[in-house]
């Protein structure tokens, strides 16, 4: 199955983190929505003996754009590709512009699957990173989606964050959970270069929690959440069974897709070459292109077999499942265990690495110190 990503490049403001391609240019939103459409359009003979299992329109802001969007879109995308009946059908929402009605319109659209940016749910420190909402408006955002029918929910948290204490992290994870949502994702906070945050940082205005201390709100995190019945299934996801996501595993398993929009990233087997590449992330540019018929696409590389199996074992082992042996023969003719034996040998001595007759996976010591773990593969 081949995965499907769409890109909403708007948002009403900008967080004072985030380097996405996102920005508050609405006035664009009508031209940018032509141009998406004949994107998706161009792409249709290309992609007409694959079968999508999942879709994600993300951003930016999807539920910021105007009224009948999505539907629109996604009645264009029902059009033009083959969208598996079963498909997990995902979009990102953000608490100030998940309105029942918006979220009704999503439902319309047979979006089954909804992930809300909740960041945190102290006011104080939303405020500080630059997010719009408020913690009352995550939770009426809930309450929305509940009505309208979504059950597939995701909330985002994030943990690193300026002024940020445990028992604030551990308490944005507490609200999740008493709103019962069946999916979590929890990532630090990643400081980027030239963001409004980067800035405050670099000139002393603002302190961000130590790598002690963002270790410790982790730990107090997967504790909690494991409590509650919430299993760890990537580095940064947890779920209750059965609503693990089915997008991000594809990526993990270095599968398929598509991506179309803005600076979307595509990886596909293209006459039997692993590919990838990606869109332009210059809006003019972007519209302009697809205007005179052409493809945005930059960067156009043919991954070479090492490469691909290497992907593979790096995206896999984020995974608490690891990689199924008998994939990985599958794809690269080969037994990972064989392959790999010196550095696995290796991290086996460290603690690190679990092999089984079917998988091999990181333990969660490995999965601490993943980046050592996969240096391993890469010298070897
Ligand atoms: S809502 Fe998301 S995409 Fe938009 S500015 Fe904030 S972090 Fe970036």
């Amino acid at each position: 199955m081949t995965g499907l990503y769409i890109h909403i490049p708007f948002c009403k403001s900008k967080c004072k983190y985030c380097d996405f391609v996102s920005f508050p240019e609405y006035e664009r939103e009508d031209i940018y929505f032509v141009a998406l459409i004949s994107e998706i359009r161009r792409y249709a003979p290309l992609m007409k003996d694959r079968r999508f299992g999942t879709v994600f329109i993300g951003g930016g802001t999807p539920t910021s754009l105007k009224s009948g969007r999505i539907k629109a879109l996604m009645d264009e995308v029902r059009k033009c590709f083959d969208i598996d009946e079963n498909a997990e059908i995902t979009c990102e929402a953000n608490p100030e512009s998940a309105t029942e009605e918006k979220l009704m319109e999503l439902i319309e659209a047979g979006i089954n699957r909804l992930s809300i940016g909740m960041q945190s749910a102290s006011d104080s420190i939303l405020k500080t990173i630059g997010r719009i909402h408020t913690r009352a408006d995550f939770i009426k955002s809930v309450e929305n989606a509940r009505t309208v029918g979504f059950k597939n929910i995701n909330a985002d948290i994030m943990h690193g964050l300026p002024t940020q204490t445990q028992k604030d992290y551990v308490s944005a994870l507490e609200l999740a959970a008493e709103l019962d949502l069946p999916h979590i994702s929890s990532y630090s906070l990643i400081l980027e270069e030239g963001t409004p945050l980067w800035e405050s940082v670099s000139n002393g205005a603002m302190e961000l929690p130590d790598a002690d201390e963002t270790a410790d709100m982790e730990d107090a995190g997967f504790i909690f959440l494991n409590e509650k019945g919430y299993t760890r299934y990537e580095i940064s996801n947890f779920s209750k069974p059965g609503f693990e996501c089915r997008h991000n595993i594809n990526y993990w398993d270095n599968g398929e897709y598509l991506g179309v929009g803005l600076n979307s990233h595509s990886a596909l087997s293209l006459k039997g070459d692993w590919t990838r590449f990606r869109n332009t992330d210059n809006l003019s540019e972007y519209i302009s292109e697809l205007g005179e018929g052409k493809l945005p696409v930059r960067d156009t590389r043919r991954i070479e077999p090492d490469e691909e199996m290497f992907e593979t074992i790096m995206l896999g082992l984020r995974k608490c499942s690891g990689i199924s042996r008998a994939e990985f023969q599958k794809r690269f003719g080969a037994d990972m265990a064989v392959l790999y034996a010196p550095a696995i040998a290796e991290l086996e001595l460290d603690g690190m690495i679990e092999v089984t007759e079917d998988s091999i996976y990181l333990n969660n010591r490995g999965l601490d110190f993943q980046n050592e773990a996969l240096l391993k593969f890469m010298e070897q």
